[in-house]
């Protein structure tokens, strides 16, 4: 468990955080299941949680990740169709992927807030 020395570049941790992987070494396996993280990186022993209330990101993250495929998939449906919009076929595929997509996406928002904070704000 050696601490690597060199800071990776910003776009190589986003990339780490995207792929579920700890932003500072790459290393994987960050999750028991697919909702529990593990406090620390079994790699180079990152600790994820910095302080109280720092998974709030990760809960904004996901929020406007799945708020935006809404909307791309309400504004493309709608551009494709208009002007007769099969708006219960819309509902039918919009309501799951709200119901189930910030499920899914879960713990990828988890590593990017991770790995965003490690990027961006660590420093501060
Ligand atoms: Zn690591």
């Amino acid at each position: 468990m050696a601490k690597p020395t060199l800071q990776p570049s910003r776009g190589l941790m986003l990339w780490r955080g995207l792929t579920r992987r700890c932003p500072r070494c790459g290393g994987g396996k960050l999750f028991k299941g697919w909702f529990r993280m593990v406090p620390d990186c079994p790699h180079c022993a990152l600790h994820f949680e910095r302080e109280p209330g720092y998974w709030v990101g990760a809960v904004a993250i996901n929020t406007m990740v799945i708020g935006m495929l809404f909307a791309i998939v309400l504004v493309a449906v709608s551009a494709a169709t208009i002007p007769d919009i099969p708006w219960v076929s819309l509902l039918m595929a919009e309501i799951p992927l709200m119901a189930i997509g910030p499920a899914v996406f879960y713990p990828f928002s988890k590593t990017l807030w991770v790995a965003i904070d490690r990027a961006f704000l660590a420093h501060l």
